[in-house]
């Protein structure tokens, strides 16, 4: 009796390694695809950047501080750069982006304060209510890049 059961056990579990394996494994790819691009943390969409490179390669990051440093380090100038409006979730390229200085932090770990809205008045909500200050000419984020101007 008992040793029947053990013979029913033994395919059961390599059944379920061989069924297993393979989603552990896609489950820990997708795990590593959604992480940001230079410190691997998990990606908040509300926050998400996406930047495509010169070669049309794609980085999604945390936030835009961590974007920011990543194109510093690379050195060379995005194709595009995209990022999510805090209101609706959705991707706008960030040449049209209304950006918000302002006491709420995204990102703990990289103490980001720059918030992203697709609307104007939406940021001059949130500026209003937080403390913040619209970000303006140069000091937008990206901004010395974002329209691809030859360099002086
Ligand atoms: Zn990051």
């Amino acid at each position: 009796m008992n040793l029947q059961r053990r013979r029913w056990i033994v395919p059961v579990i390599g059944l379920l390694v061989v069924i297993g394996l393979p989603v552990l494994g896609t489950w820990l790819r997708r795990q590593s695809e959604e992480g940001c691009a230079l410190d691997g943390v998990r990606i908040d969409p509300v926050f998400a950047v996406r930047i495509i490179d010169v070669r049309g390669v794609e980085a999604r990051f945390c936030c835009l501080q961590c974007a920011a440093w990543w194109v510093q380090r690379r050195g060379e100038t995005p194709r595009q750069v995209f990022v999510t409006d805090e209101t609706s979730g959705r991707w706008l390229e960030a040449a049209t982006a209304n950006f918000v200085r302002s006491g709420v932090i995204t990102n703990a770990t990289t103490g980001n304060r720059v918030h992203t809205f697709q609307s104007r008045s939406d940021a001059e909500r949130h500026a209003s209510e937080s403390r913040g200050t619209i970000l303006t000419g140069s000091a937008r984020p990206f901004e010395n890049f974002a329209h691809n101007d030859p360099p002086n």
